[in-house]
């Protein structure tokens, strides 16, 4: 039985006399319409490719705006000479701030540091929860790029600019897939990673930084010129701690492989506290502790859920406040320093043991105008510039759009005509 095509064909009933051209007839439509069919079959899968691309053209887009004049700092004369960043990779709020079921704090050292000595609270990280776009969040200040998905989340698609960039020297150790997405490209920085697959106990990764870091001050006692770059302004150091990560996936983050994790990062934020404090003992040293992500029931990160979005953050040294007595409220949700819709309202677990000391939360991306001006509002200052710049351009866009799209159009339907 022949086929009529999607557009279907009726028989001809021609008489019999005129069977020969009354088939001819039918024929040649039967191939008119097949023509069409082709045609239009050709129409669609264009049509379709069209709206593909335009979701690409409209979604993935860069997010940085580029020739933005920076905002200068708040303070003339800062307090800190140096800032130490110590990632704790994957390691959520929960596990690092809760009691194990002794009753002890895996994190005795920086639970001193949130009574005594410095800030604390949650930073809220925002999906995809991927380590890229955690530490892009954290040291360029804004959420990642998603033009970066056709990179496979590595390489910069477009350059951007980081506090490391507007640093003297950037010390940075850690791992291969972090590291050099900021410093690969970067001259004023020194910085190593550990080759892949490098431990089995991924406890031995944070070693590792922590022991380059160690290494390097020892290094400056012999070598006068990098001593003297010890003691300059403006320096970074970052460790990459990639062993919480490592395990939450291999062992889930209620094993207690992963949860003696926390306490070995808090013992290397203990042990890089007191090698800085002895090597410069001028109380000129900022400290921020914080994770890139969290780590979900599973051993996954990824999305939005709070076990991911939810990381710890420790602030001390100098410039940052001293802890103060809780009011009322635990956290404050100002207005002016968030940027984003995340909400802030989960209450302070009573099992912390925190409700007393104040909680304040900030948006991952916020951490980097802490960073570098001391004053997480300063994004609200460029947010507002880059809005600007922003609206510019969109101005701009409208006015090509209608031509563009009749263009494309024209493109694709002349290259099916043809
Ligand atoms: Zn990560």
């Amino acid at each position: 039985m022949r086929s009529d095509g999607i557009l279907g064909v009726g028989r001809g009933g021609g008489s019999d006399q005129n069977r020969a051209t009354a088939s001819a007839v039918v024929e040649s439509r039967r191939r008119w319409l097949k023509r069409r069919e082709t045609w239009l079959v050709l129409l669609g899968v264009a049509l379709h490719a069209v709206y593909m691309l335009s979701i690409f053209d409209i979604y993935f887009k860069t997010p940085i705006v580029h020739g933005m004049d920076p905002v200068p700092p708040r303070f003339s004369h800062p307090p800190a000479k140096r800032l130490i960043l110590l990632i704790s990779d994957g390691l959520r709020a929960d596990k690092f701030y809760e009691p194990d079921a002794d009753g002890n704090y895996r994190a005795p050292f920086l639970r001193n540091v949130i009574n005594n000595q410095g800030r604390w609270g949650v930073s809220h990280a925002r999906p995809p929860t991927e380590s890229r776009p955690g530490h892009v969040a954290i040291i360029a200040g804004f959420y990642e790029d998603p033009s970066a998905v056709t990179k496979g989340w590595k390489a910069n698609p477009v350059e951007f600019d980081s506090v490391f960039n507007q640093g003297r020297h950037t010390f940075a150790y850690g791992s291969p897939d972090i590291i050099p997405i900021f410093c690969s490209a970067l001259p004023h920085s020194t910085w190593n990673s550990y080759p892949q697959d490098f431990a089995t106990d991924a406890s031995f990764l944070d070693e590792w930084s922590f022991d380059q870091f160690e290494s390097l001050l020892n290094r400056s006692h012999h070598d006068p010129k990098l001593k003297e770059l010890l003691h300059q302004d403006k320096l970074v150091f970052f460790l990459h701690l990639l062993g919480c990560d490592s395990n939450g996936h291999a062992h889930r983050p209620f094993s207690s492989i992963y949860l003696n994790n926390v306490k070995v990062v808090d013992k290397i934020a203990e042990r890089v506290y007191h090698l800085l404090e002895d090597y410069y003992r001028d109380n000129r040293t900022s400290y921020i502790f914080t994770a890139d992500h969290g780590m979900s029931d599973k051993g996954s990160h990824g999305d939005g859920h709070p076990t991911n979005t939810d990381t710890p953050l420790v602030a001390w040294g100098a410039g940052i406040k001293y802890p103060r007595p809780a009011t009322g409220h635990s956290h404050s949700d100002s207005v002016a320093s968030f940027v984003d819709k995340h909400a802030h309202d989960m209450p302070t677990p009573y099992d912390w043991g925190l409700n007393r000391v104040e909680r304040v939360d900030v948006n991952q991306a916020d951490i980097a105008p802490l960073m570098t001006s001391g004053d997480s509002g300063a994004n609200v200052k460029r947010l507002e510039q880059e809005t600007d710049a922003k609206i510019e351009q969109l101005k701009k866009e409208a006015s090509r759009i209608s031509n563009d799209v009749v263009a494309m159009l024209l493109k694709h339907v002349t290259t099916v005509k043809n």
